[in-house]
């Protein structure tokens, strides 16, 4: 059985303590791996691998960091197939998925903020002639990334990419459902040339592993993503000592249909902003609000697009949907689907377990679900199921809409589908939100801000606000006169 290990100033490394973990198969629920039961002794380690690397990575040119984080871009592009099926056998999701969306993201990440360092502009001031000012923008330290287990290289490689681009080392935790990516990270990065130290990967669980490398005192920034729960623990560790942090947390996204709409041509969109990667993103439109005029219409036609979506191997093309990555994530789904019935609501595709051949009946699969009739008081509408169960209610004008979307504890993201662009432009001003998209989900421009409000985060990323949270910005003031 492969044991996977950690990756330590640029060396695999045994857990000290010598603890695994089983990774079991999602598509099968055999384990398919072993991975370091990291503990504080490890993380201690990669820290102090991460301090001694910094004075010399923050000290090399933009340009250097640059060419060197497009080399390590180029390589994942090369090994793109190898990693998307790694990625798929981690997760559960489809490999065609994993090769259009996650691969070439995770490229993205280390091309983008390789160049964007290379244009960064400061400001300065004047002072009439008697004083100038000027910024200067400086690593921070060693920066503690904590990523979660749905979009696994797609979301480390959007922390590790601006900490390094900006002159930080690292020292990564992913999740420990989904570890083969990050471990094999390790190998590109020694030959892209990223010197040893720079960034180093601590598999194991969030506790210990990650506490304690949020709470130590040499990593003075924090950027996790994950659920707001967990989030809210990583604030309270990293208050003492006053650690920049940024939290990018759990969504409950509403998807706002108006009458005006062409139903049958934006249902595959509907659908794949409901169920794509399983439900497991935490941007799907998990409650779809339709305007009364079109809603039986609406529910007929998306309810048989959904029952017609293949559920199944992961591996073959014909799949749109794998399974859920986790028994812990899959009880939490099902969990959930009991109190959907409990709570009167009307399931009107899926809502079943299918019936798959051999090693497959082991796997953890739901069919994609939509749920109607159930209130906005009931516990589905509140909380983050983050999985294929997804809802679908009425509403008679755009500010009931709002009103119902808005009514969560979750701010993350919303989308909006209407032919009235004036109608558009208004709902999606009143929505409390992070990111609105309009006729369109899921597309991302890596320049302009992304995060949630209330419980769906905390800071913005993206573009200038990623380099800003991993820099120090200092002023100078020089007196003229
Ligand atoms: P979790 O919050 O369970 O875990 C996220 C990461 O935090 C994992 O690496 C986990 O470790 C680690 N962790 C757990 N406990 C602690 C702790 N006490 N201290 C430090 N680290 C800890 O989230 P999931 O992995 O289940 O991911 C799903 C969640 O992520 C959903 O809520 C989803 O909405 C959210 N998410 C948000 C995104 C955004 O951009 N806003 C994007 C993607 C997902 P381990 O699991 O290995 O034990």
């Amino acid at each position: 059985m492969e044991k996977l290990r950690n990756f330590i100033n640029g060396e695999y490394v045994a857990p000290i303590e010598g603890k695994y973990l089983d990774k079991l198969s999602p598509v099968t629920g055999k384990k398919i791996y072993e991975l370091p039961a990291s503990t504080e002794i490890d993380v201690v380690k990669a820290i102090q691998a991460a301090q001694n690397a910094f004075e010399d990575w923050s000290a090399l040119k933009a340009a250097e960091r640059s060419r060197i984080l497009n080399r390590v871009a180029d390589i994942i592009d090369r090994r793109a197939d190898e990693l998307a099926e790694a990625e798929s056998r981690d997760v559960g999701k489809t490999l065609e998925l994993a090769k259009k969306l996650d691969m070439p993201r995770a490229a993205l990440n280390f091309r983008f903020f390789a160049s964007a360092i290379m244009h960064k502009q400061e400001m300065a001031t004047d002072m009439d002639g008697e004083a100038i000012n000027y910024v200067l923008r400086q690593p921070v330290g060693v920066a503690g990334l904590i990523s979660p287990w749905n979009l696994p290289l797609y979301l480390l490689s959007w922390k590790i990419a601006p900490a390094l681009a900006c002159g930080n080392t690292v020292v990564c935790k992913p999740s420990e459902f989904t570890s083969k990516t990050a471990f094999l990270l390790g190998e590109i990065l020694n030959e892209a040339g990223v010197p040893k130290g720079v960034c180093n990967i601590v598999l194991g669980q969030g506790d210990p592993a990650g506490s304690y490398l949020v709470q130590h005192p040499g990593v003075p920034l924090i950027s996790f993503t994950g659920g707001t729960a967990t989030g809210e623990k990583i604030q309270k560790l990293a208050a003492p000592g006053v650690k920049k942090l940024s939290l990018e947390l759990g969504g409950k996204n509403a998807t706002i249909i108006m009458k005006d709409v062409d139903i049958a041509k934006i249902i595959p969109s509907i659908a794949r902003a409901s169920f794509l990667n399983q439900g497991e993103i935490c941007l799907c439109g998990s409650k779809i609000l339709v305007q009364d005029d079109i809603y039986e219409e609406f529910c007929t036609q998306l309810a048989k697009y959904v029952d017609n979506m293949v559920v199944g191997d992961p591996m073959d093309p014909k799949t749109f949907m794998g399974p859920i990555v986790s028994k812990t994530q899959y009880d939490k789904v099902l969990g959930m689907l009991e109190i959907a019935k409990k709570d009167g609501g009307k399931i009107i595709a899926g809502g079943v377990v299918p019936e798959l051949p051999g090693e497959l009946s082991g796997g953890y699969f739901l069919r994609p679900t939509l749920i109607k009739e159930l209130t906005n008081c009931s516990e589905i509408h509140q909380t983050e199921i983050f999985g294929p169960v997804v809802t679908i209610n009425s509403f008679k004008y755009a500010h009931e809409a709002v009103k119902w979307a808005n009514n969560s504890p979750y701010g993350l993201s919303a989308s909006v589908w209407t032919k009235n662009l004036n109608q558009a432009h208004k709902i999606a001003a009143d929505l409390r939100v992070g990111t609105v998209w309009v006729n369109t989900w899921l597309q991302r421009d890596l320049r302009v801000p992304f995060g949630g409000s209330k419980a769906s985060g905390l800071g913005r990323e993206g573009g200038d606000l990623s380099i800003d949270f991993y820099t120090e910005t200092k002023t100078v003031c020089i007196q003229l006169k």
